[in-house]
């Protein structure tokens, strides 16, 4: 069946992987969005002729209204016209790639519209997951992971019943400092942290993957994508990132999704659930591996994914605080600000000391979001910065 998308951060990691996959699959783009990169846009605008064209970056409207001034194309900018993008009747399906909490209105955004809501914006689903699965359920919207991990998951829920679901593996690479003490992780710098050996991403997840917050946001994302408790999420280290991640069944039964990491399998899978259509690219052969290893993680050193499991067990806004204590700090850090560690001191103190009133509801998360990176920039003794537009 074909379709029409709204790619938001479509200059990203993702997004850019999505137009690929967009062309692979012959799917219209009704509306494409960037942060501030005017250059990728307009080409990518050019390419995909889509009716609306989006900023994130209000400053930078003139530069793209200029760069597509010979097109047919509507240009807008600011955080209003992405909610645009994530709503306009020509698109059936929004996929959402933008880094951090700015993707949470879009999100809710396209969850009333009644949209298929393809997530890559895991940020979104830790610090409002309640309100955007409420959201999605009362609209009769579709919500679809992009994440390599949860596109496995829903994948191995294939074989059986929701309600036989026993948990799920969720599987980790280690990242860039796998096997290393906090001693040695006291002196990496952030080109350290931003060779993943695996997977190559925007910078913040990067930074994400290197402190296992990342697999922290994804245990929290499990959560409210599956409906499943924390007891019934295990994290695993797997080095060689093969197994995407495996479900049990209640008779013991586990399946297990494989693949050579490539994330446009995984974007594709949520454009074209519950259908695997081809796509071109390297193909598994075990043999090469010879042996997949799989170990527990070390949350001592790593302590952000323990940070995260302590916060969606309080529940209510404290993954919200994390979340955005987590976005602080790795501003600073990848702003040569900080040192490495301080980014799992940083959340662990917002977590101990911020505790927002109030239930899960925008204005709630807002400003939970905001009270906590107040408490880091106190902390580091920086100015206070709402969610910034991101370089991509
Ligand atoms: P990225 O930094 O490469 O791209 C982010 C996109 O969002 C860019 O288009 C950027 O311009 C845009 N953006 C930034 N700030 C914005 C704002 N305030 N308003 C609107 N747009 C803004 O990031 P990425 O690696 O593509 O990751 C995107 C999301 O997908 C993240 O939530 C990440 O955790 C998730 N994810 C990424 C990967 C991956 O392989 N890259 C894998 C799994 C999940
Ligand atoms: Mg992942």
């Amino acid at each position: 069946m074909s379709k029409n998308l709204s790619v938001l951060g479509s200059t990203g990691s993702i997004g850019t992987q999505t137009l690929q996959v967009c062309e692979n699959l012959g799917y219209a783009v009704a509306a494409l969005t960037g942060g501030d990169n005017v250059r990728l846009l307009a080409e990518q605008a050019r390419r995909f002729r889509p009716q609306l064209a989006v900023i994130a970056n209000e400053k930078l409207y003139g530069d793209l209204r200029q760069a597509l001034s010979d097109l047919d194309i509507r240009v807008a900018a600011g955080a209003e016209a992405v909610c645009e993008a994530a709503t306009m009747p020509q698109s059936d399906t929004v996929l959402n790639a933008v880094v951090g909490i700015a993707g949470l209105r879009p999100t809710l955004a396209a969850a009333k519209a009644g949209k298929r809501i393809a997530i890559a914006n895991k940020e979104t689903l830790v610090a409002g997951g309640d309100l955007v699965t409420r959201t999605t359920r009362e609209s009769g919207a579709v919500l679809l992971p992009v994440d390599s991990e949860h596109s496995a998951m829903l994948q191995c829920m294939q074989a059986g019943r929701r309600e036989q679901v026993r948990g799920v593996i969720l599987t980790a690479s280690g990242g860039p400092f796998y096997g290393m003490t906090r001693r040695q992780l006291s002196g990496v710098a952030l080109g350290d942290a931003l060779k993943h050996p695996v997977w190559s991403m925007g910078s913040k997840i990067t930074v994400d993957s290197a402190t296992m917050m990342n697999k922290g946001l994804e245990f929290i994302e499990a959560m409210w994508l599956f409906g499943l408790a924390p007891e019934q999420i295990e994290v695993l280290v797997h080095r060689q990132s093969v197994v995407h991640s495996a479900v049990e069944f209640r008779d013991g039964a586990v399946i297990a999704q494989l693949g050579v990491p490539d994330m446009r399998c995984a974007i594709q899978y949520a454009l074209t659930y519950p259908d695997h259509m081809p796509l071109p690219g390297k193909r598994l052969s075990l043999a090469d591996y010879g042996s997949l290893t799989f170990e527990r993680p070390d949350l001592e050193t790593f302590r952000c994914l323990a940070l995260c499991v302590e916060a969606v067990r309080r529940g209510g806004l404290a993954p919200c605080v994390a979340n955005g204590a987590n976005e602080a700090a790795v501003g600073m850090f990848i702003a040569g600000e900080i040192p490495f560690l301080r980014i799992a001191e940083l959340v662990e103190s917002a977590l101990a000391e911020v505790r927002p009133a109030g239930g899960v509801t925008l204005e709630g998360i807002e400003t939970a979001d905001y009270l906590a990176r107040e408490h880091v920039a106190r902390r580091v003794g920086a100015r206070v910065g709402s969610a910034p537009v991101r370089k991509g």
